[in-house]
């Protein structure tokens, strides 16, 4: 039988149901609709009101912030904790046997990402759906790639509004994930109640290559792929981290960081690890840290954002762009200095 030319009824069915949906995106969502799904725990939702934060268009951000604030009373409410470590040493591993655990704890997770070399590449290397491939399926957790942006301080503030979004949609445990690019541990740090740095055991020299700063950030070191062969070092590496841990000075928040061994593919020392962040949670609560914290780094994020905007706003003004390419230039060719090119620009 000849194919018949032309459109078939269930194409003209496909096209008219795709330009629906393209009509439905392209009008302005019902900022009260997607408070209350939001507020139901509608995932739907929460990943449309991400988008929105995460969009370059103003009158998204606007509707953004407008949804941000509506949610802002019902936020607050979780534990949000900051996992670090380099490329290869089980992150993605260790956080989908982690959600796992939590989930089945009846815990609700969201997993986000602060990736800034995504930016530069383009493609998330971090918080990748098919990099857990499990906890995607589990319908307690929530997974979002690492938003884009020009700079870090913009991926962290649209991390920053995501949790409040999560937090506001019922997620009670936020996991926010980094690799050591840059500033972005310390960001991460500020935006979180307790800090993890995944870690593998080496030959012996377990404190070398270790970024300055990163240890006295860290609540946990664990040691991952303690498994097979690994043990031994895994084990003396404990021991090793653990003596260099004491050497630090006491925390603001009173809290001795711990050393703990794990194995993410095998799901062997995870439930230690929530215990300890437990047991964190129990005495700063307590001794009244995780409140104070959590204001210092609200006080924190009002300084950078101020920062943040009055930056953008006057490299975003057309007289600033124009006249900065010519002082780059004089600068080039040695007619100008800086403070007095930056001064012009500054009194525009
Ligand atoms: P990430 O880049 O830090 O997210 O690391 P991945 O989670 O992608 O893990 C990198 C590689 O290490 C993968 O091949 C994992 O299967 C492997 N891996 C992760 N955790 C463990 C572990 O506990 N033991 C062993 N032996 N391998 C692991």
């Amino acid at each position: 039988m000849k194919e018949k030319k032309g459109v078939s009824s269930s194409e003209i069915t496909d096209s008219s149901a795709i330009s629906k949906i393209k009509d439905k995106r392209k009008s302005q969502p019902n900022v009260q609709h997607l408070v209350d799904d939001i507020l139901k725990g509608n995932i739907t939702a929460l990943s449309r009101a991400i988008t929105l934060i995460e969009s370059k268009n103003l009158k998204h951000s606007e509707t953004a912030h407008t949804i941000i604030k509506a949610c802002l009373p019902h936020a607050n409410n979780s534990e949000r904790i900051g996992i670090t470590g380099v490329p290869g040493v089980g992150k993605s591993t260790f956080i989908e046997a982690f959600g796992k655990h939590l989930t089945q704890l009846g815990k609700k997770v969201a997993v986000l990402a602060v990736d800034p070399s995504s930016t530069i590449t383009k493609g998330s290397i971090l918080g990748d759906k098919t990099r857990m491939e499990d906890l995607v399926k589990d319908e307690n957790a929530f997974i979002r790639p690492s938003a884009s942006g020009n700079s870090l301080g913009g991926v962290a503030r649209k991390t920053r509004e995501t949790i409040i979004l999560c937090e506001a949609a019922g997620f009670d445990t936020i996991i926010i994930e980094t690799v050591g690019v840059g500033q972005s541990e310390t960001t991460v740090h500020s935006m979180v109640d307790f800090f993890l740095l995944l870690k593998l055991a080496g030959a012996g020299d377990e404190l070398q290559g270790i970024k300055r700063g990163i240890i006295e950030m860290a609540d946990a070191i664990v040691i991952n792929k303690a498994d097979g062969d690994n043990i031994k070092r895994a084990k003396l590496a404990k021991v090793e981290f653990s003596r260099a841990l004491h050497l630090y000075p006491e925390k603001a928040s009173q809290w001795q960081p711990k050393v703990s061994l794990c194995s993410a593919l095998h799901n062997e020392g995870i439930a230690d690890v929530w215990k300890i962040i437990c047991d964190y949670t129990k005495i700063t609560q307590e001794n009244g840290f995780f409140k104070r914290n959590r204001k210092e780094q609200n006080k924190f994020w009002l300084l950078q954002t101020i920062e943040d905007n009055l930056k953008s706003d006057f490299f975003n003004q057309p007289k600033v762009k124009k006249e900065l390419q010519k002082q780059l230039q004089q600068i080039e060719n040695g007619k100008t200095t800086p403070f007095a090119a930056a001064e012009t620009l500054l009194n525009l």
